[in-house]
């Protein structure tokens, strides 16, 4: 069954710009769907939308039966099941690694100090970091930055991950690290939409490949089918 429905959906920006154009894109539960194509296709619009950072202007995403409407309760409900993981960690500079896991969870889901760190502990440890919980981000390497950024969107319980180009900010010696965090869920059967250069990763954890271009998805295929006929 689809956890993500995207219908006929169309993005113009104010400077005329056809992001998405008459996009349909379905993903089913435990399906890892990798988005790629070439620069300013739309790849990263999609996801925004997806998360509820930008709107469509016509068409219609519903996630796991929540309608993305511009309602913006539903928006609030969808950005919490939705966790997403950009290029630039975006993580809290002045936070220590634990409190920037621990913050949303504080703050959205109103969990207290206890139970905030039970669950930041578990994922800091989950992603190999659980010794680095008292650093703060500028300690860290930027592969266990990202880490921590994922630790932070897993914290909420998201039904559904999205990686903006994950590992395109990192040193080569660093992606591995963070692609084997992504492996991860995908085995552990978390719903995934990525953006990746990776295409040996992408051949090896994708379940299907969306090709984009100029804002249109050209093609739509089993990673198998697409690497087999490129
Ligand atoms: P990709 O992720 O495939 O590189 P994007 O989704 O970032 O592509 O961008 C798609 C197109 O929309 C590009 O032409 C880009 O310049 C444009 N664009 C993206 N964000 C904005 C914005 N906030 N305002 C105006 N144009 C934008
Ligand atoms: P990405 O390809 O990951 O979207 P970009 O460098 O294209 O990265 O975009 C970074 C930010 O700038 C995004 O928030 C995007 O919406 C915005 N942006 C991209 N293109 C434009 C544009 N032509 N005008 C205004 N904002 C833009």
């Amino acid at each position: 069954a689809p956890i993500i429905t995207v219908e006929h959906a169309s993005k113009t920006f104010p400077n005329g710009v056809a992001a998405l154009q008459d996009v349909n894109v379905t993903v089913c539960k435990s399906e890892v769907v990798v988005i790629i194509g070439p620069s300013g296709s739309g790849k990263s619009t999609l996801l925004r939308c997806l998360n509820g950072l930008e709107e469509i202007d016509s068409g219609h995403i519903t996630i796991d039966d929540i309608r993305l409407n511009g309602n913006k309760k539903n928006r609030d409900i969808i950005r919490q099941e939705v966790g997403m993981v950009f290029q630039s960690f975006n993580l809290f500079p002045h936070l220590t690694v634990l409190d920037n896991v621990n913050l949303a969870q504080k703050l959205v889901r109103k969990r207290d100090d206890k139970e905030a760190t039970d669950t930041s502990m578990d994922l800091l440890n989950k992603v190999g970091l659980g010794d680095r919980a008292a650093s703060y981000p500028s300690q860290l390497s930027g592969g266990q930055q990202q880490r921590v950024a994922i630790a932070r969107a897993l914290a909420m319980h998201p039904k559904v991950m999205l990686f903006d180009e994950a590992t395109s900010a990192l040193d080569p010696e660093m992606i591995g690290e963070v692609l084997e965090v992504m492996r991860a869920l995908a085995k552990d059967g978390m719903t995934m939409v990525l953006v990746t250069h990776e295409m040996g990763f992408a051949r090896e954890v994708g379940d299907r490949i969306i090709f984009m271009e100029h804002g249109q998805v050209i093609e739509s295929a089993t990673a198998e089918a697409f690497f087999e006929n490129p």
